[in-house]
């Protein structure tokens, strides 16, 4: 597999690469120069598959040549240890719950993947990486417990400090042992900036830092086998599908985009966010404007104003994009707006949506996944469409007990994953938005 960076001005690099650094030098994103093909028979033939299975067998394929087998088998099942739920909604509609995971949101399955390559390769080496990872909650916690205790990796958390739920502060700021946690006084995209201004500064190159967000390819690759699973279980090839995804980096949204180039037959990805719409904004006028500062949403793992997938999803469309939102080349708009449906959904439609979905069948939904879920319904309503729809539920209710109780009333049990934490202490340091007093606290806690 050879990756190129979307900003164009780097060599190409090998999978193992563009995992390690994240970032390419020129600040451009990884993305896999091509990727296998799979067939309707292909497909078909993970019908009644487990959800490793299905994960094994399409990155023996994605991966060829980066990892032996059994290595890369142990490591799926390693990762993938828990369920998938496809919960029905209506003939045509279901809700697939990526909830399952130690930290109860979907960015597990990302990290866990890529947290056991990683270290399948550093050990390898014999080296040692730091991990800097930005969150705007979720990231951060998944990145957390799936290196947490590993070898020859630190991982330094920053987060948004008044825009995470306690909950998922204490998900990160409890661990301890190899895991730091930095409370940001600042939104995250400030975050997201400190992050990566630190990996183009040649004086902490030294320092051996990598990324862990949904810049690195790691992270996209394990994002779009839970498509491919779906599609496997509800349909029968040539059979199209509908997916709709609460979006704020556009990284899960990514790994739709990766599994419809392998060949999923995906008739329309919805990609769903609260108001942040820059976006559904660009898909409509063809001008991209980033929102700053972001707005805050009750959704807010998806307060993001300029996410950084999409110079990604311009470049598969063959478009170029730099990473400040400057677009140098144009994708194709026709193709883009064909396949890719973008649509703005605001805090009153999400608590609406949530509350409908408790009276009329009886299911809980927190806010992320009441975007998806409002975005599909819009865009059947527009479009006559009653295509088969999977929309996906990204973390669980229980994370966000406040938000669910106020507008429900009922207050979500609590996963087992989630019980631990709350009576453990607390440790995080405290910094506000400066680059430079994060660049000495890097230099003296990691030198
Ligand atoms: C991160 C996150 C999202 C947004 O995912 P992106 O890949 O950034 O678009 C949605 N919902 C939840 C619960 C999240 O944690």
């Amino acid at each position: 597999m050879k990756l190129y960076s979307t900003n164009l001005q780097a060599a190409e690099v090998s999978f193992e690469t563009a995992l390690i650094e994240g970032q390419a030098p020129d600040k451009g994103l990884y993305l896999p120069r091509s990727l296998p093909l799979f067939s309707g028979d292909d497909l078909m033939s993970l019908k009644d598959r487990s959800y490793p299975e299905v994960a094994f067998h399409v990155l023996r394929k994605v991966l060829e040549g980066e990892i032996d087998e059994p290595s890369l088998k142990e490591i799926t099942y390693d990762a993938y240890n828990y369920d998938v739920p496809l919960e029905k909604v209506n003939e045509n509609t279901y809700i697939m719950r990526l909830d399952r995971g130690p930290t109860a949101s979907f960015k597990d399955f990302a990290a866990r993947l890529m947290a056991r390559l990683m270290q399948y390769y550093l050990k390898r080496e014999d080296r040692e990486i730091t991990i800097l990872t930005a969150t705007s909650g979720d990231t951060g916690s998944a990145v957390a417990h799936a290196f947490h205790g590993l070898d020859n990796v630190r991982v330094i958390v920053l987060f948004p400090r008044n825009e995470v739920s306690d909950r998922q502060r204490k998900q990160m700021t409890t661990l301890q042992e190899n895991i730091s946690a930095i409370a940001i006084d600042g939104k995250f995209d400030d975050c997201q900036s400190m992050v990566k201004s630190a990996f183009s500064d040649e004086q902490l190159r030294h320092l051996n830092l990598s990324s862990a967000n949904s810049i690195n390819i790691g992270r996209l690759i394990p994002q779009s086998l839970y498509y491919i699973y779906a599609y496997c279980k509800l349909c029968d090839h040539p059979e199209e599908i509908i997916f709709s995804i609460p979006s704020g980096n556009f990284g899960n949204m990514m790994g739709c985009v990766l599994a419809k180039t392998m060949g999923l037959p995906v008739k329309k990805i919805i990609a769903s966010v609260n108001r942040n719409d820059e976006v559904p904004s660009f898909l409509s006028s063809g001008e991209y404007h980033k929102i700053v500062p972001s707005v805050n949403c009750i959704s807010n793992a998806m307060n993001v104003g300029h996410p950084s997938n999409l110079a990604r999803l311009i470049a598969v469309y063959g478009g170029q994009m730099d990473e400040q939102g400057n677009i140098n080349k144009m994708p194709d708009m026709v193709q883009l707006r064909n396949d890719i449906h973008s649509i703005s959904v605001n805090d009153e439609e999400t608590k609406a949506t949530m509350r409908e979905y408790l009276d009329r069948y009886g299911i809980l939904i927190e806010p992320h996944g009441a975007v998806g879920i409002k975005g599909l319904a819009d865009y059947r309503t527009n479009n006559q469409d009653n295509t088969l729809a999977v929309t996906l539920e990204t973390a669980h209710p229980a994370k966000f007990p406040r938000e669910v109780e106020a507008i429900t009333g009922i207050d979500p049990d609590l996963p087992n994953s989630l019980k631990d934490v709350e009576s453990k202490e607390e440790h995080m340091d405290f910094l506000d938005t400066d680059y430079e007093m994060f660049k000495e606290y890097l230099l003296s806690k990691l030198s």
